[in-house]
């Protein structure tokens, strides 16, 4: 079944997984006809509450050619809609955005030596999507993913990581970053300070420079703005659609 609201169409979908991670987030797996949309790409689900139909955006953690389609989102306790989307169970009905939206996609990336991936929280989501199609392993020699976490039970999709780690142990590497606790194998700063100490060049063997390098960053405002503001310090510039540069962002919310 499909439906016009407020000027967008949405497929009624039907959740066929929800899988907790930790305490505040969740991943919902649904299948609904939805429109082939670009790896990076945000969809949107949405509930009817009350008399209205609720929506937010979510980006896909599925590749385009992967169903079910993958959401992973964390709960805003006194939010309209994660609180009641981590509720649902298989068999439920979400509605479902017929078309993908956003620009934080490979094709709005130039060329480059090695990419970058800097994820925090549910923002690894995209990275995700994008590292299941073939476009990445294709266009870059070195490809390193830094997710920044709170808590080590947040670093979620290890075994989706592990994967891609097999499957192209030459090429890739994930690094995670935990802030709030001792984690082996993790760093213990934030993302930022990881970049401007050297630790995380150092302990990839890969140099991140604007000469070779290609940043895509998503995830918290704040880290955004202070990782672009340094990346910015040593030379890169941020990729716009006029000028191509280094740096292409996501601000998630
Ligand atoms: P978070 O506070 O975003 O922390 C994730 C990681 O980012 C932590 O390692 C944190 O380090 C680091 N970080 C925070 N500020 C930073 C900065 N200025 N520079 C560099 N790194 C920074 O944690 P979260 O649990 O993923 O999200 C927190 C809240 O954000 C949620 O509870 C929710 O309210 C909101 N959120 C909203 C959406 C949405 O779509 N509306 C999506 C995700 C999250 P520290 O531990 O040192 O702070």
């Amino acid at each position: 079944m499909s439906v016009n609201v407020d000027g967008r169409k949405w497929v009624e979908g039907t959740v066929v997984e929800r899988h907790q991670w930790a305490e505040r987030l969740f991943s919902l797996r649904v299948e609904a006809a939805i429109e082939p949309f670009e790896a990076g790409q945000f969809g949107r689900l949405a509930l009817v509450i009350g008399d209205e139909l609720i929506s937010r955006p979510y980006s896909f953690v599925n590749a385009p050619h992967e169903h079910p389609l993958d959401f992973y989102f964390i709960v805003i306790p006194d939010g309209a809609l994660t609180p009641r989307l981590a509720a649902l169970e298989p068999g439920d009905k979400v509605w479902v955005g017929r078309k993908g939206a956003g620009f934080f996609t490979l094709s709005q990336v130039p060329g480059g030596r090695d990419l970058w991936m800097l994820a925090t929280g549910t923002a690894l989501g995209p990275f995700l999507s994008i590292l299941k199609t073939p476009e990445p392993w294709r266009r870059f020699e070195k490809i390193v993913l830094l997710h920044g976490v709170r808590t080590q039970a947040e670093l979620a999709y290890a075994d989706t990581i592990e994967g891609f780690r097999r499957s192209h142990p030459e090429q890739f590497q994930f690094f995670a970053s935990v802030t709030r606790e001792i984690c082996p194998n993790a760093f213990q700063q934030r993302i930022p300070h990881a970049i401007e100490s050297g630790t995380l060049e150092q302990v990839a063997g890969v140099e991140l420079n604007p000469q070779h390098s290609q940043v895509m960053i998503c995830g918290n405002p704040a880290m955004v703005k202070d990782t672009v503001a340094l990346l910015k310090s040593k030379g890169f510039a941020e990729n716009l659609r006029k000028q191509p540069g280094q740096i292409t962002v996501e601000r998630y919310w």
